[in-house]
């Protein structure tokens, strides 16, 4: 993986990755949908795989040549199933929003209506939002989070029975706390709905057994493969077999067109990866190393969303500092720091400039960050955040961010 071909054809894009590869090396990754894969996901990726094409499923491909494709693809579909104890898995899905879409199309019909929570209250675009095209077909309405910062059921219930939805939505990006599926389920039944839970987020915490896991409970339940779960960028759909060829048809043809086998082949290899006994302690640490954060923040002054966090992330309202979520995102990325603005429930401010950064632990937690390195990283967000206006104080921090991602290097193969 020294990319000599690709220095010697095309010096300026090989630049490009060198300097991504220094960016990631030598900052504080705290985006918490992102995360850095193994070298031999990275292998996989850059495989011949990406030659083939392979429309259809293992065993039932419309072109010649898939034996080995079958293979690969089978093999991803029954580590997914055993990892999330799935009866069913479709590894096509390019990302989480065309999986959503698949799923959508699979089990509804235009105009139908689905139950899914409000993106300032910590959903997910995919989920309805006015900007997408979904939500021009389907009606989307939206229940929302509580003044202790859990999901209100009650509220979610009384909308159910007003407005019958033929689907309820769950899984989310920006909300901190656990999900009680079975209740969701209960009132789902009722109301004659189907499940779906979007667990994009959360899978890798799931996967590791540190978070409930509504695969046995639910209809659907989508992920994608590059957050937590730390595979390749791509998704996967898993379903009770009673659903399968529904989801199945809906992914290829109704939607998608020849299969992107390289990164079925590196999904593969990651949800290897996740089966091992290492991952469970990742997972593990993940959620203990966010409860570093968590404390550090509050012990600072800073008002916490949803009350806290019961997995890898935090929303935190930034404004009491005198500052707007934009500006403590530029402050830290001088810093050294990558987070994202974010809006807060009910944020009074705009979407581009919101009140709040979400930031997470995942991929510090590749790197190995345990709790003495994340009281660090409290301290240095803070000092950030309370002197943003100082590029000096600011530059000091960046580097004694860069001495201790010295001590954790991140892909030393690739330099
Ligand atoms: C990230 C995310 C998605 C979208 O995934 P992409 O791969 O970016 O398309 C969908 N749903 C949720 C809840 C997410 O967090």
């Amino acid at each position: 993986m020294n990319h000599q071909k690709l220095a010697q054809f095309d010096p300026i894009v090989a630049a490009s990755i060198k300097h991504e590869l220094n960016r990631q090396e030598t900052g504080l990754e705290m985006i918490p949908s992102e995360n850095f894969v193994s070298v031999a996901v990275l292998e996989a990726l850059g495989s011949v795989l990406t030659n083939k094409y392979s429309e259809g499923y293992p065993g039932k491909r419309y072109y010649g040549g898939c034996e080995f494709i079958d293979e690969v693809e089978q093999l991803a579909i029954d580590r997914a199933k055993q990892l999330f104890g799935a009866e069913h898995v479709n590894v096509q899905p390019l990302s989480g929003a065309p999986a959503n879409i698949a799923v959508y199309f699979a089990l509804l019909k235009p105009g139908d209506t689905i139950l899914g929570m409000d993106l300032s209250h910590g959903g997910h675009l995919t989920h309805g939002h006015p900007v997408t095209h979904m939500a021009k077909i389907f009606n989307f309405i939206r229940y929302k989070t509580n003044a202790e910062g859990k999901i209100d059921l009650d509220n979610l219930r009384a909308m159910a029975l007003e407005h019958k939805p033929k689907m309820i939505l769950v899984g989310y990006s920006a909300y901190s706390r656990e999900i009680e599926y079975e209740k969701i389920k209960a009132i789902a039944d009722e109301v004659g709905a189907l499940t779906m839970a979007d667990i994009a987020h959360i899978a890798g915490l799931i996967a590791g057994g540190q978070m409930n896991n509504p695969v046995p409970i639910f209809d659907v339940v989508t992920t994608t493969t590059h957050k937590t779960l730390r595979g390749p960028r791509g998704a996967i759909i898993m379903c009770k077999e009673k659903i399968a060829k529904e989801i199945d048809k809906s992914v290829f043809p109704g939607f998608q067109g020849g299969p992107h086998e390289n990164n079925i082949a590196a999904k593969a290899i990651a949800f290897k990866e996740a089966l091992e006994p290492a991952y469970k302690e990742y997972a593990r640490q993940i959620k203990v190393n966010a409860k570093v954060l968590e404390k550090k923040f509050n012990d600072f002054g800073y008002k916490l969303m949803f009350g806290g966090t019961d997995n890898h992330l935090l929303l935190i309202d930034v404004t009491p500092k005198g500052l707007s979520g934009k500006e403590a995102q530029i402050a830290l990325d001088k810093a050294g720091i990558t987070v994202n603005k974010n809006m807060i429930p009910d944020d009074p401010r705009s979407p581009m400039d919101p009140s709040g950064i979400r930031l997470g632990t995942p991929a510090l937690t590749t790197r190995g960050f345990k709790e003495a390195e994340m009281e660090l990283v409290g301290n240095w967000i803070n000092e950030a955040i309370e002197n943003w206006k100082d590029d000096g104080k600011l530059a000091e921090i960046k580097n004694k961010v860069l001495e201790l991602t010295k001590k954790f290097p991140l892909y030393p193969e690739l330099q």
